[in-house]
């Protein structure tokens, strides 16, 4: 089977070495890091399967665009993508779907928000509706910068047209985690799932990124926890999406928080998750693009196996990532660090310079992964070929995969 990836991160190349094992596979736009680049549109390219990586390109309707030309795809129409491009209307969905998530109300004015938002106990989280890069939802036990986040999110200041429109919700807590789906527009297999590590700094201190770190299995979670999300979040959902129309062939990524009260849904998005589905497909020993090729056929049948071991990703990032991110710096050590046993490194955010040279061109520039028997082994696997590596102002957590105190 020849297969089309559509992307050029971390994630893709994952995908890409993962969808290898038993596919040719070539990935569009890539980097200069994933084997198989290369620099022509998706829509001049002719293959059995088309796996779409991003949320943008699917939330701006490229599974549509393939599919009206034949292709075979797998993501979700412009329709579906809705889930992750408007956390209104993915709150709308699941709301009639009866999934269990945060309370929450939708504002486009600042003081009716503000006068919901001072009716909830802290913390308090404000989002952008749009798409914002895992960026633009601020959690905070100051109210006054939550006031302030509003103003800045509604003026379009802050985030453009995407902050046009706010979700104002209860604050939850607990520990995160996240569960791929793959449909195949009327049921679904669950993936084992993975923890990622949203915050930039050790600790979870600072900002929000797109993700600095993931590992999986989850050895704390209680079993069976994958066929409740199955059965209490993914069908319900899909069933709600059929009612509207919605022929929904692609990952469903519930990102959910274990509260006291059981899991609640923070949120859906419509791809697989950067980082925290490379751990996850990495230790898959059955066919992902035979898997991936009945959904989008709408016929899944294929039951996912995976490995018993675990897998740890730590990204390593560009200085000052996430406000900015400095390109051009050159990239040291990839190299060494493969020669680690059981270590890998995929290139997300890189180029070549004039030179020929890799450099950081993103902000997270390199996902170091490290596999191994259980959690802490796969850990100072990844650590190790991590400090392999270096750039000016190379920065990562050093918490990744710490395992919470039972
Ligand atoms: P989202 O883009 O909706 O996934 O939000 C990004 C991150 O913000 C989540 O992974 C959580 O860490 C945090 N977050 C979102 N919603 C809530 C909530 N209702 N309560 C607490 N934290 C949240």
């Amino acid at each position: 089977m020849r297969v089309v990836v559509v992307g050029s991160g971390g994630r893709e190349a994952v995908l890409a070495e993962v969808l290898g094992r038993t596919a040719e596979v070539v990935v569009t736009p890539g980097n200069p890091g994933i084997p198989g680049s290369v620099p022509t549109p998706p829509e001049d390219l002719d293959a059995d399967l088309f796996v779409i990586g991003p949320e943008v390109p699917l939330v701006d309707g490229l599974a549509d665009r393939l599919r009206a030309a034949g292709k075979r795809v797998y993501g979700p129409g412009a329709d579906g993508a809705r889930l992750e491009g408007s956390k209104a209307w993915m709150k709308e969905v699941v709301e009639a779907a009866g999934v269990p998530t945060a309370r929450h109300r939708t504002f486009t004015d600042a003081d009716d928000a503000i006068a919901f938002l001072c009716t909830l106990p802290a913390p308090w989280v404000v989002k952008t509706d749009g798409l914002a890069a895992g960026k633009g939802v601020l959690v905070t036990h100051d109210r006054d910068e939550a006031e302030a986040d509003v103003r800045a999110k509604l003026a379009g200041s802050s985030f453009g047209d995407a902050g046009r429109t706010v979700v104002i919700e209860e604050g939850m807590t607990g520990p995160e985690v996240s569960v791929f789906a793959v449909c195949d527009g009327t049921d679904a297999v669950v993936l084992p799932p993975a923890q990622d590590f949203k915050r930039v700094g050790d600790g979870d201190a600072g900002p929000n990124t797109g993700g600095m770190g993931a590992y999986s299995p989850l050895p704390w979670l209680p079993d069976g926890f994958e066929d409740d999300v199955l059965v209490r979040f993914i069908r319900p959902t899909l069933v709600e999406l059929q009612r509207r129309g919605i022929d929904y062939r692609g990952t469903l990524y519930a990102g959910l928080m274990v509260t006291e009260a059981g899991p609640r849904l923070v949120e859906f998005n419509v791809r697989f998750g950067d980082p925290d589905s490379q751990v996850v497909l990495l230790r898959l020993t059955s066919d992902l693009a035979a898997l991936l090729a009945e959904a989008a056929d709408g016929q899944l049948r294929s039951t996912p196996t995976v490995a018993s071991d675990a897998a740890v990703l730590v990204v390593a990032a560009a200085e000052g990532y996430p406000a900015t991110s400095r390109a051009g710096d050159v990239i040291e050590g990839i190299e060494r660090a493969r020669l680690i046993p059981d270590a890998s490194v995929f290139t997300a955010g890189v180029a070549l310079d004039d030179e020929g040279r890799l450099v950081t061109a993103g902000g997270r520039v390199l996902n170091v992964v490290g596999r191994g028997p259980d959690v802490e082994s796969a850990r100072r696997v990844a650590y190790s070929a991590l400090s392999c590596i270096s750039w000016p102002g190379l920065h990562h957590r050093r918490d990744i995969a710490v395992l919470p105190r039972s």
